[in-house]
């Protein structure tokens, strides 16, 4: 089964609130991860700190799938964003 269909399926079974509750969740963990990684810089504290990406990556592509205007508006934005950033650093952005 496709990654895609794999994120509907669990959508479904648990409903679009749940997951974006489970969202949340796992957003706040990579906090944790992150803020441990700081107070001791451990393989283990990196290694979690991946783990919990994983997580978010999952969840992220589930919250695409709830909220359509993102394949329509997200290209547009994270231009916008680059190009700012880009700006910021003083250097040239090239798509
Ligand atoms: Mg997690």
């Amino acid at each position: 089964m496709k990654n895609k269909k794999l994120m509907q399926l669990a959508c479904e079974k648990w409903g679009n609130e749940s997951q974006r509750r489970m969202g949340i969740e796992e957003c706040a963990e990579l906090i944790q991860a992150l803020c441990k990684y700081e107070r001791n810089q451990h393989l283990d504290a990196a290694l979690n700190i991946v783990e919990e990406m994983v997580d978010v990556e999952l969840m992220l592509e589930q919250l695409k799938l709830m909220f359509p205007e993102y394949e329509s508006n997200a290209d547009r934005i994270r231009g916008y964003k680059l190009q700012r950033l880009s700006e910021l650093l003083g250097v040239e952005f090239v798509r």
